[in-house]
């Protein structure tokens, strides 16, 4: 495996293989800045069907961290790490006790967290072993926990941006939604939306879990093939990476794109076609922030929920700015928001890459 030269390696600082053979783990971590601050980003636990799979994975995650915290001003740079392993099959405390040996031994470069495929009681045994850290149990009142409502909470406010934005609407009522993948973020998004009057339609490729969105607030199922070309006035993805490219956007109905998948664009090219198509796509990493401004929050101690939720209410203004400046401009708003998180991160002087 070439890794330097693939396009995703985009400069990474740091990238390291870790296995530990009592446990069978076998993780990944990347980090791509520490300009910024110690690399902080969640470690994702996925079947990756070959390890170039997770290779091109972490590495795409690890940059939209960087890009993240840099557009959120957090005090952290760019980094993620991938567990190679089914979850629901393979998880044991023992396997997280071995990763968090792993991120120990970086000695601080990487800071780890909840996602896809990991919770807050993984991030517990990890924590038994390191304090490179965050997401973990907190009490009431004080910042941290599990990240995945506080994302959902600024995804939702910052989808209520885009539809003042593109569709001139104040209020959600009656607004149809499409919600692909309804776990840690997207039911949380749910529960925000229906109680604000949106009609949902959602996907899962788990049926209980969709079952339960409709159960609790009315939501309607579809099938997971046809959830992104549903006729809605807003796609929220907040299943996994790459669903927007040649063959999916041309079936898009939506008009807004607002949702907590990280890499959303399986390329550059694919935010072009949508901004051709006349459909604004809020750039997921700058949707999709509230989680980790929740665990620099806690993290760096002493913070309360309340200036967490406070800090999440800025993510709807950021959108904002990048929407008007690409309107300005006739950019996409994905390329506004990479040049703006390059240059916060000194990286002016490199191609940007999908
Ligand atoms: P999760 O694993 O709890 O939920 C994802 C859901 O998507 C699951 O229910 C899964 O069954 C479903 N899914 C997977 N593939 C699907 C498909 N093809 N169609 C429909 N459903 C599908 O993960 P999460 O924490 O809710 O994160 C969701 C997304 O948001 C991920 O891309 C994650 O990286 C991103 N994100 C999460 C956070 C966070 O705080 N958890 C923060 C930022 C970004």
């Amino acid at each position: 495996m070439e890794i330097y030269e693939m396009r995703e390696f985009d400069g990474h600082e740091l990238v390291v293989f870790g296995h530990d053979a009592s446990t069978g783990l076998r993780a990944i971590v990347a980090v791509h800045s520490t300009v910024l601050g110690p690399a902080a980003g969640g470690c994702r636990m996925w079947p990756y069907t070959s390890t170039t799979a997770a290779v091109v994975d972490v590495l795409r995650l690890s940059r939209g961290m960087s890009y993240k915290n840099a557009m959120a001003s957090l005090p952290f740079g760019g980094g993620k790490a991938v567990i190679i392993g089914d979850a629901p099959k393979e998880k044991t405390p023992e396997l997280f006790a071995a990763f968090g040996r792993f991120v120990d031994s970086l000695g601080g470069r990487y800071i780890t967290a909840e996602d896809v495929g990991t919770t807050t009681a993984d991030m517990e045994a990890v924590a038994r072993v390191t304090s490179y850290v965050s997401g973990l149990g907190r009490k009431p009142g004080e910042a941290g926990g599990d990240p995945a409502p506080k994302t959902a909470l600024g995804v939702f406010l910052g989808l209520k941006a885009a539809v003042k934005f593109r569709l001139g609407r104040s209020d959600l009522d009656g607004l149809g939604v499409a919600v692909q993948g309804v776990g840690g973020v997207g039911y949380h998004l749910c529960r925000l939306l229906a109680a604000e009057g949106a009609r949902l339609r959602v996907a899962d490729v788990r049926a209980a879990a969709a079952q339960r969105v409709c159960d609790e607030f009315k939501a309607v199922t579809v099938p997971v093939e046809s959830i992104l070309s549903e006729d809605v006035d807003v796609l929220a993805p907040c299943a996994l990476g790459a669903i927007f490219n040649a063959d999916s956007t041309p079936r898009l109905r939506a008009r807004v794109i607002a949702g907590a998948a990280n890499n959303q664009l399986a390329e550059d090219k694919d935010g072009q076609a949508l901004q051709l198509a006349g459909i604004l796509y809020a750039p997921d990493y700058v949707i999709n922030a509230g989680g980790i401004i929740s665990v620099a929050r806690e993290y760096y101690g002493g913070g309360t929920e309340a200036q967490v939720t406070a800090e999440i209410h800025q993510i709807p203004g950021r959108l904002t700015e990048i929407f008007e400046r690409a309107r300005r401009e006739n950019r996409a708003t994905h390329a506004v928001a990479d040049q703006m998180a390059r240059e916060r991160l000194g990286r002016t002087d490199r191609k940007m890459v999908a």
